[in-house]
């Protein structure tokens, strides 16, 4: 007798399929993307169908399926496609991947359904029974006498919270007094409403770019339009034509704290078939927008980046906004790059997709230029609104209050005076960057990495930003008992509390990972903030994304320096998007704004192009040196880290895996090895890390030896003692 053979993926760390029988007594073949439970080594794992065939050999030894959980898939065919794809280009376990398609509840198994809801109700013996029967359960009692002034079925909710106990329902229920029913509670779903009008009319640009988009059946765009140009009212056209199509839209943001502000936008456009998704929302409330964009119940999804994931049955188009951000990237597991994903998800379905941005990643903008995306341009801002203007401030041989120039303290002071609002950027949160003691010159280092605990005020601590270690700030130095110490370096507490002193009579809102751990605290800064009265923000890069703050006009740059003499290749980049970011955060209402930039080297070639204030030359001129020095976008680069408790185990297993694929056939010399050398914190949460960076230029060959080194890493007789990630196109060198 012949067996059905299923294919079957698990959530382990081993790139391959298993096998199981389905048992004979089912009939109906599970298709691909359906979830089962199997039993792997002993344990009971939920796993995913990813095919299955027929065998005719019966001695196969191999264990029944235990259990089908749905009688459709829950991963769609072409998810399954992009996950399959991403498996082979981030070179990551085929089963690992397929899990991220699935909310946390569904994952463990728990049925795709929406909430459940119990209702009970009187039986027909209920109905009924002598009153004096409960006589000696008081509780019952009183439960029966509620349902018998009630003649309907009550939702569990509401008679728990009239004081009687689950207890008590389940006991009448084993006598037959009560009966309970299950429900599942689908959504209202509010009719598709598009009548609302915008607020203005389109400029030229705007309304160029809209039907640029409209036409374009599927392909890629870049809308590069500067800050407050006007994109965001570009694609909320676009998607308006695509729900009007009955397509759905999926919009990926960076940042959760933008969701608010975008939901409450697209609602106001679109009405109530617009959700949010990212990680604050709990697992049912995923579920419940995971399983309304399945069956086509919301059109318009805006979610963080783990939102590539969810199922749209009938996808029109997809929005990267921001796409230059760093939070698309996965930083740890499986390191994908959602706007990568975006993009062959996108080819998949073949519909357009826009990636949008004041300041695109080097390598959109490459693409681009090289006409392999639609370039589209905003170059003005619409109104009144003028793109504000950049005043450099020299900082060599100047005075400083707690890291602030009297130029940018004076420009506070006008501003706050004339009821504006003024942002203070800086990217370093806590009160200063290292204690150290006056005498001995102890330094707080964290004991688990090569980095300096951070001084915090409030609450007072050391605290180390890279494995969150924290204790409390020494009264004596440990070293020579000594008890005056000097904190070194500026953080974000540090001018708040120099600004409160300073400007007393003015609120001074602080956002950074810090000050808005409270779930909504950071919607209620926003809100604060949205009032318009004259108040000095303060922040870390929290503050530069995409938020519109219409009553901003100045913004001080406290520190433009750090990041273009950073040594990593990207600094640049990076600091050039954020500044630009920031700076867009002036002059975006009727009034004009300006950006004061603090620098001790305005004549660095960098800065000077940033005072410029036009971010596509100063882009234009990195791509140049990039090419220079043929690295990515003009090459491909993958990096391969090691993490042990002893460094040289770490630079070891690299040099040994180096050798077997170097002894192998794989086309070594057409790549260029970097290392292995100690990352840059080599020493991070206690574990010595060092790396392999690889570059190509193709991707073909970088895949190759990746491909290799795969198969070296999880063969190697050492791999029990390392753990190891292979990180394609990584963000950061450092
Ligand atoms: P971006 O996404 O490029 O930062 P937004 O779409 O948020 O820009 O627009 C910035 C501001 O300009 C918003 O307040 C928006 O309402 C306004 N705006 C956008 N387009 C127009 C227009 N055509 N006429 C007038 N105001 C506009
Ligand atoms: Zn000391
Ligand atoms: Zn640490």
């Amino acid at each position: 007798m012949s067996h059905r053979i299923i294919e079957v993926l698990v959530p382990i760390p081993i790139n391959k399929t298993f096998f199981y029988k389905l048992p004979n007594d089912i009939k109906q073949i599970p298709k691909a993307g359906t979830r089962v439970i199997v039993d792997f080594n002993n344990r009971n794992l939920v796993g995913v169908v990813w095919g299955s065939r027929l065998n005719e050999n019966k001695e196969r030894d191999i264990k029944n399926i235990k259990e089908i959980l749905d009688d459709e898939p829950v991963i769609l065919d072409e998810q399954l496609e992009l996950a399959d794809w991403a498996s082979r280009y981030y070179h990551y376990p085929l089963g690992e991947v397929i899990s991220h398609f699935l909310t946390p509840s569904l994952r463990k198994g728990k049925k795709a359904s929406f909430q459940e809801q119990a209702f009970w109700k009187l039986s027909n013996k209920g109905e009924f029974i002598d009153i004096k029967a409960l006589r000696r359960a008081p509780k019952q009692e009183e439960a029966l006498m509620f349902f018998r002034g009630r003649s309907k079925e009550l939702p569990q909710r509401i008679i728990l919270a009239s004081g009687i106990s689950g207890q008590t329902l389940k006991s009448l229920e084993n006598k037959e007094i009560l009966v309970k029913t299950i429900k599942t509670l689908d959504p209202k779903v509010d009719p598709l409403n598009l009548q609302k009008e915008r607020k203005h009319k389109l400029t030229k640009e705007q309304e160029k770019a809209v039907n640029k988009i409209c036409t374009k059946k599927e392909g890629v765009v870049l809308l590069n339009g500067i800050t407050g140009s006007g994109k965001t009212e570009v694609y909320l056209e676009v998607i308006k034509k695509i729900i009007a199509e009955k397509k759905q839209a999926l919009i990926l943001i960076p940042e959760i704290g933008l969701a608010p502000q975008a939901e409450g936008r697209f609602k106001k456009r679109f009405g109530q078939r617009v959700a949010s998704f990212h990680s604050a929302k709990n697992e049912k409330e995923r579920l419940d927008i995971w399983l309304s964009m399945k069956k086509g119940l919301v059109d318009v999804v805006i979610g963080t980046r783990s939102s590539i994931f969810l199922p749209m049955s009938n996808l029109g188009i997809i929005v990267v906004d921001e796409e230059h951000d760093q939070s698309f990237k996965q930083m740890d597991r499986f390191r994908y790059s959602a706007r990568e994903l975006a993009l062959y998800r996108a080819k998949i379905n073949k519909i357009p997709i826009v990636l949008a941005s004041a300041t695109p990643s080097l390598e959109s903008l490459k693409n681009a230029l090289d006409n392999k995306y639609t370039h589209l341009r905003l170059t003005k801002r619409p109104g009144v609104a003028k793109l504000p203007q950049y005043l450099p401030v020299d900082l060599r041989g100047k005075e400083l209050k707690d890291g602030l120039s009297n130029e940018l303290i004076k420009g506070i002071d006008v501003e706050l005076k004339n009821n504006n609002q003024v942002l203070i950027f800086l990217n370093r949160r806590g009160y200063a960057s290292s204690l150290v003691c006056r005498f001995c010159g102890w330094v707080s280092s964290c004991q688990r990495c090569d980095a300096h605990m951070t001084v915090h005020r409030n609450p007072s601590k050391l605290h180390c930003h890279h494995c969150e270690a924290s204790q409390s700030m020494p009264t004596n130095c440990p070293s020579c008992l000594g008890k005056k110490f000097e904190s070194i370096g500026l953080g974000t507490e540090r001018i708040e509390s120099f600004l409160k002193k300073e400007f007393v009579s003015y609120p001074v809102i602080r956002i950074d990972s810090d000050s808005t751990r409270g779930k909504d605290s950071f919607i209620g800064y926003l809100e604060t903030i949205k009032k318009g009265e004259s108040a000095i923000l303060l922040g870390t890069q929290m503050i530069a994304k995409g938020h519109h703050f219409p009553e901003v006009t100045l913004v001080g740059i406290v520190d433009a320096d750090s990041g273009i003499f950073s040594a990593d290749f990207r600094g640049s980049e990076k600091v050039a998007q954020i500044i630009t970011q920031v700076a867009g955060r002036a002059g975006r209402g009727k009034k004009t704004g300006r950006v004061i930039i603090q620098t001790y080297c305005p004549e660095h070639p960098h800065i000077e192009r940033l005072i410029d204030g036009n971010y596509e030359t100063f882009a234009k001129d990195l791509l140049e040196e990039r090419k220079a020095a043929n690295s990515p976008p003009y090459s491909y680069q993958a990096r391969i880290q090691t993490e042990s408790i002893k460094s040289s185990i770490s630079r070891d297993f690299l040099d040994e895996i180096w050798k077997l694929v170097e002894s192998s056939s794989f086309p070594t010399a057409k790549i260029k090895k970097i290392g292995p050398l100690p990352s840059f914190m080599e020493k991070k949460q206690g574990v010595f890390r060092w790396e392999i960076n690889l570059f190509s230029d193709t991707r073909k060959n970088l895949h190759k030896i990746l491909d290799a080194i795969n198969f070296y890493l999880r063969e190697s007789p050492r791999r029990n003692k390392v753990r190891w990630t292979i990180d394609v196109d990584p963000y950061s060198t450092l």
